[in-house]
C-alpha cells in the first residue's frame, strides 16, 4: 500500500509533467489484469483516458481519480559508498489499485532529481517493461510493468533520444534505502513508522512474533536470498545492485543496465559503467549479502528499543548470518532442478561445480545448454550426446556426462518425466540483450510490433514455440557484445 508517513519529509507530493502527444509503445494485458483494466479486442484499455493517466498528462480515467501523486525521498549506499539522499528522482506513485501501487517512471521531475531531468528514453523504457514481465514470466518474483508510453519529446543522454514512461506495479515500492534514510537521519519515529507500515501491510505474520522487526529483517533477507538465487538459475545479472535498487518484498526493481548471460561466463560484468565489476554475475549474492547488512545496520535503533545496543547489533548480526545458509539451499534446489534430479545427493554440489566451470571455460550457452539438456537419454552412450561438442575439453566434459548419467540412473530417473520437469525450470527463452536492442531499433522508428512480438513470446519461456525458434538462438559474436550502461 502506498507510502503513509506523517512526515513532509518523507513524502513529496508532486503532479507528472505531461509530454506532447503521446502513444503506445507497448501494453501488458497480463499486468492489466492484475488492477482489473477492461481491454479492448486489440489487447488496450477500452477507456481511452488511460493513455493520458499512464503517459502523466491525466490523473482521471472513469471513476478513478488519483489525486495525490508523490515521490518519496530514500538515501543509499551506490557502488558500495554512502551516497546520502537520491530518492524518486523520476518515479512517480500515482496511487493505490486493487492492492498494487501504480508508478509512473519517467514522468518528470521531483523534489529528488538532483540534477536529473526527471525522464527516461525510450530505449531503457522498453527494456524495463519487457524484462520486467518475461522475469514475472519466469516465475521469479519481480515489480510488473503496465505499459510504456511514448512521446516525441526529445531527451537529452550521450545523444538527443526520445522520452517514454514505464508504468509499473509492486504492491510495494520499499526499498531498503527507505530505511537507510530515517536511519541516517536518526528519525526512530519515522523509522518505526515505516517498519510498522511494512509489517502491517506485507508481513503481517511478524506481528505475533516476541521480536516483530528482528523477525522483519530475518524474511526481508530471506526473500532477497531467494530471489538472487533465481537470478542465478536463469543467469540474469541485475547491473546495479545499489542498496536503494534492493526491494524490502524481495522483488526485483530498477531494471536499468541489466544482462541475462549468453554463453556461460562466472565473472560477466552486464553494466558496461561497472568497471571493477562490483555486480558482476558471480558477485550478485555476496552484494546482496552486503546490503541486507546495510539493512540490519538500519534497524539496529528499532532493536535497541527493547535491547541494549550492542544486544541488538547480536541479534541482527546473528539473523544476517543465516543468508549464506538460505541463499544455498535454494541455489542448490535450483540447480538440482536444472538437472533434472527428484533427489538431493551431497555429490551433487561438486557435479553442479563442475559443470558450471566447464561451461564457463567453454563459454557454453547458459539458456540453451540447460534446456536441451533435457533431451538426454538413459541409453545414450556419451558419443551420442550433441551437447558435448559445445566443450572444448572432452574428456572432461565425457567424464562429467558419465557422471551425470550414473546419478540419473541411482535414482531411476524416467527420461520421459525428467524431460517434463526440466523444460518447466529451463526456459527456452530469455530476453537477450540483441532481442531487446533489435525491438528499441524498430521502436526508434516507430514501429512497435517487435516489442509486442517479444511480450508476447516472453510470456512463455518454458514453452516451445515454433514460430520464434530463432529467438532460442544464441547471439553471433558481434551481437553479443551489445553495451549497456547506466544511462537511461
Ligand atoms: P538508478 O541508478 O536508476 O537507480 O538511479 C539512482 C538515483 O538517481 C535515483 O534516485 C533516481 O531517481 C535518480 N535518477 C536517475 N535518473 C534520473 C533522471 N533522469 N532524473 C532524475 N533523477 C534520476
Ligand atoms: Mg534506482
Amino acid at each position: 500500500m502506498a507510502f503513509t508517513l506523517s512526515g513532509a519529509d518523507a513524502i513529496h507530493p508532486v503532479l507528472p509533467s505531461p509530454v506532447p502527444a503521446p502513444y503506445w509503445v507497448g501494453f501488458s494485458p497480463s499486468a492489466a489484469k492484475l488492477i482489473d483494466i477492461p481491454l479492448n479486442a486489440a489487447g488496450l484499455p477500452q477507456d481511452p483516458a488511460w493513455l493520458a493517466v499512464l503517459a502523466g498528462n491525466s490523473l482521471d480515467v472513469g471513476s478513478l481519480q488519483f489525486s495525490h501523486p508523490i515521490a518519496t525521498a530514500y538515501s543509499g549506499h551506490q557502488f558500495g559508498v554512502w551516497a546520502g539522499q537520491l530518492g524518486d528522482g523520476r518515479a512517480i506513485l500515482l496511487g493505490d489499485i486493487a492492492g498494487q501501487e501504480l508508478q509512473l517512471k519517467g514522468a518528470g521531475k521531483t523534489r529528488y532529481s538532483r540534477m536529473g531531468d526527471g525522464r527516461a528514453v525510450l530505449r531503457s523504457s522498453i527494456r524495463e517493461f519487457l524484462c520486467s514481465e518475461a522475469m514475472h514470466s519466469l516465475g521469479i518474483p519481480t515489480s510488473r510493468a503496465l505499459s510504456v508510453v511514448g512521446s516525441d519529446l526529445a531527451v537529452r543522454r550521450e545523444a538527443v533520444e526520445t522520452a517514454a514512461i514505464c508504468a509499473r506495479l509492486a504492491p510495494s515500492f520499499i526499498r531498503i534505502g527507505h530505511f537507510e534514510h530515517y536511519a541516517a537521519l536518526q528519525n526512530v519515529e519515522r523509522l518505526k513508522e515505516l517498519a510498522d507500515l511494512l509489517v502491517k501491510d506485507h508481513y503481517p505474520d511478524c506481528q505475533s512474533s516476541n521480536e516483530p522487526y528482528l523477525e522483519l529483517f530475518k524474511q526481508i533477507s530471506a526473500r532477497n536470498a531467494k530471489l538472487v538465487a533465481q537470478w542465478q538459475a536463469v543467469g540474469f545479472c541485475h547491473g546495479v545492485l545499489n542498496s536503494d535498487n534492493i526491494s524490502a518484498l524481495g522483488l526485483t526493481i530498477d531494471y536499468g543496465p541489466f544482462g541475462f548471460l549468453d554463453h556461460f561466463q562466472i565473472d560477466h560484468i552486464c553494466n558496461h559503467s561497472d568497471q571493477g565489476g562490483r555486480y558482476a554475475y558471480h558477485r550478485q549474492p555476496q552484494i546482496m549479502h552486503w546490503n541486507m547488512a546495510c539493512l540490519a545496520s538500519a534497524l539496529i535503533p528499532l532493536l535497541a528499543l527493547n535491547h541494549s545496543e550492542e544486544e541488538a547489533q547480536t541479534l541482527l548480526k546473528e539473523a544476517l548470518d543465516e543468508f549464506s545458509t538460505i541463499y544455498a539451499q535454494a541455489w542448490q534446489a535450483l540447480f538440482r532442478s536444472k538437472l533434472g534430479f527428484s533427489s538431493s545427493e551431497d555429490d551433487d554440489i561438486q557435479l553442479i561445480e563442475r559443470l558450471l566451470q566447464a561451461m564457463h571455460d567453454s563459454r557454453v550457452d547458459f539458456t540453451n545448454f540447460f534446456r536441451n539438456l533435457s533431451s538426454v537419454s538413459l541409453s545414450s552412450t556419451i558419443d551420442s550426446i550433441a551437447l558435448r561438442n559445445d566443450f572444448i575439453d572432452r574428456p572432461l566434459i565425457d567424464q562429467w556426462f558419465t557422471d551425470y548419467l550414473v546419478r540419473l540412473r541411482a535414482e531411476s530417473s524416467d527420461d520421459l518425466q525428467r524431460k517434463h520437469r526440466m523444460n518447466l525450470v529451463n526456459p527456452k527463452y530469455i530476453l537477450r540483450n540483441h532481442l531487446a536492442q533489435a525491438a528499441i531499433e524498430q521502436a526508434q522508428k516507430k514501429d512497435f510490433s517487435e516489442v509486442a512480438r517479444l511480450l508476447k513470446l516472453l510470456q512463455n519461456p518454458f514453452d516451445e514455440q515454433a514460430q520464434f525458434q530463432a529467438y532460442a538462438i544464441a547471439p553471433p559474436p558481434n551481437l553479443a557484445a551489445i553495451e549497456v550502461s547506466c544511462s537511461s
